[in-house]
């Protein structure tokens, strides 16, 4: 074990508060640099106008026993299950998620197409299935023309912005429910009870917001220094400087921010890693919450946009996780734009576009009123998994392994990561220094 070696982790997210807490429960001294003046990255949560506000929604989904008890440890009765209601509007209907075994209740020429488009699918099996389907194919193989052109295509290319001809299936393991055609044609002659896909249900602090999680951990942890923005990374001297003339030297460094900012700090680096640098593609999420002063708001949790006349994606009610969240006869919600420099959006207008929206697809009242509102802009969304991410990926983590650098978490290790994930991965860091 490396007791006596300086191990430094830069960025106070899950990702990072979970290795800390980790590592120090080993014993294994470290300590943890924050540019922001608060831990939590994308799990903050804040006040605005007596509302409390997330980074659109952030519900706990579990997978794995360890994770559910270390959250239901640290939360303990600041913890509430609920059972998902997730809903998607499209031909100006509300039918349950996931679309493939909800079509009840859509147009008779948008059920009948999905439908035999499935069977046709189904019928098809594995013939013509590429060897490395693109995500595109795989929508289309699988679930059949109808349901790709109605919802699948749309609200995806929506939300990853580039084609989805580019995408790979790597990230998606388990994530999109494939179901039999007993289940499809049960959907469509009836509306279904069964909730399908592994987050039927999620966990959520019954006060005070996901920020809640962050607080307890970061509370529990020793040496965490905030303010701290690494400004440039010397690999060779294995020394970090800060914005405001600190600097810390490291034996190990474990880094859960954003890998294409940790290189650019990095200075020069080897051809090949610059280039490889380069190959890592991500969109990112213009998220506007707002307060509202109407009571019950929505029943549901969240609804899909797939529609293009939507310029959002998403839209979830933070009041329907928790009333904790909003002052008496209010509700909130969160809406979610996705965008890249692929398809860039017009930031000039896009608040009033989303509120538009909002009040066009019926969800917002003429007779409404905005009590709060923010935005927040998230540079980093989500990974886009293209043919490229994988090998530049693999370079760039060797070179930095060799320099005595793990890259960790949702950002640093460039994954699609949940909550879940950034907690385990945390505790996974653990067995390098063991
Ligand atoms: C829109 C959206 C919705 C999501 N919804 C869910 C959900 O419902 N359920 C779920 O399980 N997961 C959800 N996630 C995923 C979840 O947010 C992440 O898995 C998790 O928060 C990642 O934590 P992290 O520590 O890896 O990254 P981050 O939270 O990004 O933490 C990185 C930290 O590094 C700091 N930092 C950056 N640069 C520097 C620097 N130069 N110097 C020092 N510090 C720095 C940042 O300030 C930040 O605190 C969602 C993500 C997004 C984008």
């Amino acid at each position: 074990m490396i007791r006596n070696k300086k191990v430094v982790i830069l960025g106070g997210g899950l990702s990072g508060l979970s290795a800390a807490w980790h590592l120090q429960r080993k014993g294994i001294p470290c300590s943890l640099f924050e540019k922001e003046n608060s831990t939590g990255g994308l799990c903050r949560s804040r006040q605005s106008n007596g509302f409390t506000f997330d980074s659109c929604g952030h519900l706990l989904h579990f997978k794995h026993r360890y994770a559910f008890g270390l959250v239901k440890r640290l939360l303990s009765e600041n913890l509430v299950e609920h059972k998902k209601s997730a809903w998607i509007f499209s031909h100006k209907t509300f039918t349950r998620y996931p679309f493939q075994v909800n079509l009840y209740g859509l147009p008779q020429p948008v059920v009948k197409e999905c439908l035999l488009e499935f069977v046709k699918a189904r019928f098809n099996g594995k013939n013509g299935f590429p060897e490395d389907p693109s995500f595109l194919d795989w929508i289309n193989q699988t679930l059949g023309k109808g349901i790709a052109r109605h919802f699948m295509v749309p609200y995806n290319s929506k939300f990853w912005t580039i084609p989805l001809s580019k995408i790979t299936c790597e990230w998606f393991d388990g994530f999109i429910p494939v179901p039999s055609l007993k289940e499809v044609i049960e959907g469509t002659i009836g509306p279904t009870s069964r909730i399908f896909g592994y987050n039927a249900r999620f966990w959520y602090p019954a006060k005070g917001g996901i920020g809640e999680l962050t607080r307890a951990f970061s509370s529990r942890i020793k040496n965490i220094f905030l303010g701290q923005s690494a400004q440039s990374i010397d690999l060779k001297g294995k020394t970090v400087h800060f914005s405001g003339g600190n600097s810390v030297k490291f034996d190990y460094l474990i880094s859960t921010i954003p890998l294409p900012e940790f290189l650019r700090l990095a200075g020069r680096l080897p051809k090949r890693i610059a280039s490889s640098s380069k190959q890592l593609k991500h969109n990112s999420i213009f998220n506007l919450n707002l307060g509202i002063d109407r009571q019950g708001l929505s029943g549901k949790h969240w609804v899909y946009f797939p529609e293009k006349k939507y310029p959002f994606f998403r839209a979830g009610f933070f009041s329907s996780f928790s009333r904790g969240l909003c002052p008496p006869g209010a509700s909130s919600l969160y809406i979610e734009a996705s965008y890249s420099e692929d398809k860039p959006i017009d930031k000039g207008d896009i608040e009033q576009r989303l509120i538009k929206g909002m009040f066009e697809c019926g969800i917002l009242r003429p007779s409404d009123r905005i009590l709060a509102r923010e935005v927040n802009d998230i540079k980093y969304g989500y990974i886009i998994y293209d043919r490229n991410r994988g090998s530049a990926l693999k370079q760039i983590k060797d070179f930095l392994k060799e320099k005595d650098v793990f890259c960790l978490g949702r950002y640093g290790g460039w994954e699609y990561f949940s909550m879940e994930d950034a907690i385990l991965e945390g505790r996974k860091i653990c067995e390098v220094f063991i």
